[in-house]
């Protein structure tokens, strides 16, 4: 076999940053040199999972959350410098969210029907290991919530995270490991690799000890997984809109929108990432984020600058300005703002390329429409079939009811920032790991468990 250049910077590459992980893996639990191995470990985990009462998964779930919120802002640190990413503040907020909102065994619930034939019982059993991959956007939020929710279900996780959020992964999966064998668990609940690479990827996808696949992250890998040939479950890409029409309390919907869109940078791929207003109340909306909400206008010459720098011709996101500030990605073009900018915004065609695009950074396109009808439109073409989220802004019920089915997001969020939707200033739980390819939705424990039925025949019906 002759070696090319590319195959020879592939090795350079892996070389590189097993270097650079080598330290950061010593002596960490549930981390391993090959994927075989980190299935191997996790296989004997779930055996023992499988035995263990929901009491006893529950104390562990319990010491998971309690670490989460003592490390929240190690963990928050860690990932913003490993990968450039989002901010430590909102950081520390997703992860006591996580911490406090992430579902535990009360999730997984049992259905019965009873009769003169007898008792037939539904309950939901682990699948057993399951092969999750994450997102660099949501490293150690994505491996919590994961972890908590399968565990719940009885099974255990391999992890085959992004390979720029590798230190934060493996600190993460090392303290949940610790979280377990304090609760008289097992080690390697949760597993990964030391270099995760493609490779490692297919190996998890092929092995006959996986029994499910999770994929949280863009669309090549949810496309991935669910050709596999293994049952699956897509957390893909989105592109919010957030449709404004004239009923709506303008003043907060530029709060919300703006509170939602720079929320991590922008990085959740729930945030609002464009605004479709209608035109009676565009100028309004606009003046309130501006002149309260501490938004900077982009003229058009920024507007082309910024195109340029955060994407190439093909519209491939540039890696260095994904979940970066406003001020920051400003500075990157030549604009010097105070630091108290946190958003960019700009009037533009749904056609442009900072509003069809989902940039994950807190750039704010709106989309001037002349009434509800357009803005309808509007907003269904911009979320791509994604099927993702939407949010919209607007005291007219009619108007929500046909958005929110015209629309068929997982998510919609009506009066309030898209983050309420993860239960920060919303009821119900918090995952990040949101099956909108699938249609799973917000995914919790009972989400990783299988439907087993069973029957008692003529007996244990008491009625
Ligand atoms: P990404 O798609 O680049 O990477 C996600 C993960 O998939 C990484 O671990 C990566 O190594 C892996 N990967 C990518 N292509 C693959 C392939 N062909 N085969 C196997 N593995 C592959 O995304 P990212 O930049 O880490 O995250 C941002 C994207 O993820 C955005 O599109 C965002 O909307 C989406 N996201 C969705 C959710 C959700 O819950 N729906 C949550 C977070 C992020």
């Amino acid at each position: 076999m002759e070696l090319n250049e590319s195959m020879v910077r592939n090795v350079v590459q892996e070389v590189m940053a097993r270097m650079q992980i080598d330290g950061a893996s010593q002596g960490m639990h549930g981390v391993f040199g090959t994927m075989e191995e980190a299935i191997a470990a996790s296989k004997k985990a779930q055996k023992v999972i499988r035995d263990m009462t929901l009491d006893q998964r529950e104390k562990i779930i319990s010491n998971i959350r309690k670490a989460t919120r003592e490390n929240a802002e190690i963990i928050a640190r860690m990932g913003v410098d490993e990968t450039g990413m989002g901010n430590v503040g909102d950081k520390i907020l997703k992860h006591l969210l996580v911490a406090d909102k992430v579902p535990g065994t009360e999730d997984i619930t049992t259905e019965a029907v009873s009769g003169d034939r007898g008792l037939t019982l539904v309950e939901m059993g682990p699948f057993g290991v399951i092969g999750a991959i994450t997102p660099a956007t949501n490293p150690s939020e994505t491996v919590l919530c994961n972890t908590m929710g399968m565990l719940a279900g009885g099974n255990s996780v391999v992890f085959n995270p992004h390979p720029n959020a590798v230190k934060t992964t493996i600190f993460t999966i090392d303290m949940v490991n610790k979280c377990s064998l304090e609760a008289g668990g097992p080690d390697n609940i949760a597993c990964t690799v030391e270099v995760p690479t493609l490779d490692t990827s297919s190996v998890m996808m092929k092995s006959p000890d996986i029994q499910l696949l999770v994929a949280t992250g863009g669309p090549g890998v949810v496309t991935a997984v669910l050709s596999s040939g293994k049952r699956a479950i897509g957390a893909g890409a989105g592109n919010p809109p957030a449709l404004v029409d004239e009923t709506a309390d303008i003043a907060k919907a530029a709060q919300d929108i703006v509170n939602g869109c720079t929320f991590d940078n922008n990085l959740p791929c729930i945030a609002e990432k464009e605004i479709v207003c209608v035109d009676s109340v565009a100028d309004e909306l606009m003046h309130h984020m501006i002149a309260e909400q501490n938004c900077y206008l982009a003229p058009k010459e920024v507007q082309d600058k910024l195109s340029a720098t955060v994407m190439d011709e093909k519209g491939r996101l540039n890696r260095k300005c994904v979940g970066r500030s406003a001020k920051k990605l400003l500075s990157m073009v030549g604009v010097d703002v105070p630091d108290n900018i946190r958003c960019i915004v700009f009037e533009g065609e749904k056609e442009h390329p900072l509003i069809t695009t989902e940039l994950m950074m807190p750039i704010l396109g709106l989309v001037r429409v002349r009434d509800f009808e357009e803005g309808l439109k509007t907003a269904v073409w911009l979320e791509h079939g994604n099927r993702h989220s939407a949010h919209i802004h607007s005291k007219n019920v009619d108007h929500i009811t046909r958005y929110a089915r015209a629309i068929d997001t997982a998510i919609i969020v009506k009066n309030g920032p898209s983050y309420a939707a993860l239960g920060f200033g919303g009821e119900s739980i918090c995952t990040f790991t949101i099956a909108s390819r699938t249609g799973e939705g917000l995914t919790s424990a009972k989400t990783f468990t299988k439907k087993r039925r069973c029957v008692m025949q003529d007996y244990l019906c008491i009625r």
